[in-house]
């Protein structure tokens, strides 16, 4: 199973992604957790990314497909992978598209959480109290929504083209929106080699 879960931030797709690795036995690698840990180690990288991240803005193009790569080439990815917070933006989804092709490893599917404005501004409240995270301020929220909105909403499109897009409804218990989620990757046309 290689999946891309695709949402505005606070949609929930960290917390789905955690329940479909146990589900399929893959990997669920979030770009923003291997910047967080690159942030944590104060590597090189690291120390740029932090200002960028605390800014709500998003990371080079570069450097985030750098870790990607390297990260897709552990052994552990060769039954899939739950992709999480990448693809941000346009060139990114072609950098993707591009270094699956020559790993040889098509996506499955992309899973699209969706989620009201509303409750996507009242979760990152929430989640800013308990995790405590230093890009959860009400300035920076707005900031990585709009760079949502503006860059990684129309991806959507990109994947309907390509026939790999499942839109899920994001709001609800988490059981039951693991449970739309499967039902969506039950469809035919998903491929889960
Ligand atoms: P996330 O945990 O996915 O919300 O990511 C937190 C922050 O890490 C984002 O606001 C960006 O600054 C950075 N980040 C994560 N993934 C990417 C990406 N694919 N491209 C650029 N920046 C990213």
């Amino acid at each position: 199973m290689r999946l891309v879960l695709l949402g505005a931030p606070g949609s929930g797709k960290g917390t789905q992604a955690a329940r479909l690795t146990s589900e399929f036995g893959v990997p669920h690698i979030s770009t923003g957790d291997l910047l967080r840990a690159a942030v944590a180690e104060g590597t090189p990288l690291g120390l740029k990314a932090k200002a960028v991240m605390d800014a709500g803005h998003l990371v080079s193009d570069a450097t985030v497909l750098g870790m990607l790569e390297h990260r897709l080439g552990h052994t552990d990815v060769a039954a899939g992978f739950i992709l999480d917070g990448y693809p941000r933006n346009l060139a990114q989804a072609d950098a993707l598209d591009q270094l699956l092709q020559r790993l040889g490893q098509p996506l499955s599917a992309v899973v699209k959480l969706e989620v009201p404005i509303e409750a996507i501004v009242e979760r990152t409240a929430l989640r800013a109290r308990a995790e405590g995270r230093t890009d959860d301020t009400p300035e920076t929220v707005r900031k990585r929504l709009q760079i949502y909105q503006e860059q990684t909403a129309p991806l959507a499109d990109h994947y309907a083209k390509a026939r790999l897009l499942k839109v899920v409804d994001g709001i609800g218990q988490v059981e039951a929106i693991f449970s739309r989620i499967l039902e969506v990757l039950q469809q035919p046309q998903v491929v889960t080699d």
